[in-house]
């Protein structure tokens, strides 16, 4: 939806990437099941991917601190055409942070933490009394922080207070984490990517979130704070992501592509059918994405309007988001009548491992067959590749 909801996005490119992300499973004869991840933020499969691996590669170690903040530094929202100069500013200022001797002699004496920049948008376009929002269709870039320490917590708000005078004092926060995971909040995604409107609808909002996406367009997201002997291992590296994509199986080595049918999705032999995955084809999510198709499917792409619904795309995402994770189907002429279903369930292969290694629902050439030629939901056999 990113891709139909945004054709004069210049990252459109990007977008068509993660239509493919890991549609195609390779189980090697050493029993190590690999997949092409296209990599991108927006990408839930790619989000989640990382986020298993920070959450392994730092989170013991961030169990381990007892006195650990939760800081979140704000300014004032801004409207779409100065969000990228505002990420430009707000890295900036955490710089001028940084380089304080305060800050520096932490560092020195061991203290550890996260840096994390997010960014949302304001959808709300009347206050509670009925009144016009001011901050109706602005953008709000914030950072999230975990430090270890609450001295130098406490510093960093304060500095960050000095810095931007014209701020108010409740949009700071900072806070205690009392249990032990709190740490997770920060590791959460870059921008949610279901918004929900004020009736309660659930739905996907392409156009501000490409504003989003484009803004911060090579800014990394995450930084650890501190130093490698304080945090008793090394900083994730690329190599580290794409060891962590692959998992041990004991399925049939073979090439394995994702398949949808109007019952079933999964992964299934390109030879024989057989399934790596299997899942039905239900649930809530696919309420929201049916939903969001017809308003940015081709219909979107004609009108590449914006939703009239007033919505706020900072409530939080429920757990049952995290558990399943779709993306739009899209014709494609490359794969044009041969096989196809770009729509991915469930991105862990783990939990694909659970779901039905070398379980055998028709093994034959019939059913691989049948299942290519079925027209999937939304497909579009007259669309030629969608090109840039
Ligand atoms: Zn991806």
């Amino acid at each position: 939806m990113l891709w139909y909801g945004n054709p004069e996005s210049e990252i459109r490119d990007s977008y068509k990437n993660t239509f493919f992300c890991s549609n195609v499973i390779e189980v090697t004869e050493e029993g190590l099941a690999k997949a092409k991840y296209c990599k991108n933020r927006w990408c839930p499969i790619c989000q989640r991917n990382k986020m298993g691996l920070m959450i392994n590669t730092y989170g013991p170690r961030l169990q381990q601190c007892e006195d650990l903040w939760f800081l979140t530094l704000t300014k004032p929202n801004v409207p779409a055409d100065q969000l990228k100069d505002e990420i430009k500013k707000y890295q900036a200022l955490w710089r001028v942070i940084a380089n304080t001797n305060v800050y520096r002699k932490a560092m020195k004496r061991g203290v550890i933490g996260i840096r994390k920049m997010e960014c949302t948008y304001h959808a709300k376009q009347f206050l509670e009394d009925g009144r016009p929002d001011p901050w109706y269709d602005t953008y709000h870039p914030h950072l999230h922080l975990l430090i270890s320490e609450q001295e130098l917590a406490y510093f960093i708000i304060s500095e960050w207070k000095r810095l931007n005078p014209e701020i108010s004092e409740d949009a700071q926060k900072i806070e205690k984490l009392e249990t032990a995971g709190g740490y997770l909040e920060v590791f959460k995604y870059f921008t949610k990517l279901i918004a929900k409107d004020s009736t309660g609808r659930r739905f996907f909002d392409p156009i501000h979130m490409d504003v989003i996406f484009r803004a911060m367009r090579g800014n990394r997201v995450y930084f650890r704070l501190g130093t490698t002997a304080a945090w008793g291992c090394q900083e994730i590296s690329e190599e580290d992501e794409e060891q962590a994509a692959v998992i041990e199986t004991d399925a049939t080595p073979s090439f394995y592509r994702w398949l949808e049918s109007d019952e079933f999705f999964g992964f299934y032999d390109v030879e024989t059918g057989e399934t790596l995955t299997e899942l039905p084809k239900k649930g809530r999510i696919f309420d929201i994405i049916t939903d969001s198709e017809k308003q940015y499917g081709e219909e979107g792409e004609k009108q590449g309007s914006a939703p009239s619904t007033a919505y706020s795309v900072e409530g939080r995402t429920e757990e049952g988001d995290r558990d399943e994770v779709f993306k739009p189907s899209v014709g494609s002429g490359r794969d044009a009548g041969r096989v196809q279903g770009q729509c991915r369930g469930n991105g862990t292969l783990g939990r694909s491992q659970d779901q039905g290694t070398g379980h055998v629902r028709g093994t034959d050439n019939e059913r691989a067959e049948a299942l290519c030629q079925r027209p999937r939901r939304g497909e579009r056999p007259e669309r030629e590749d969608p090109g840039p």
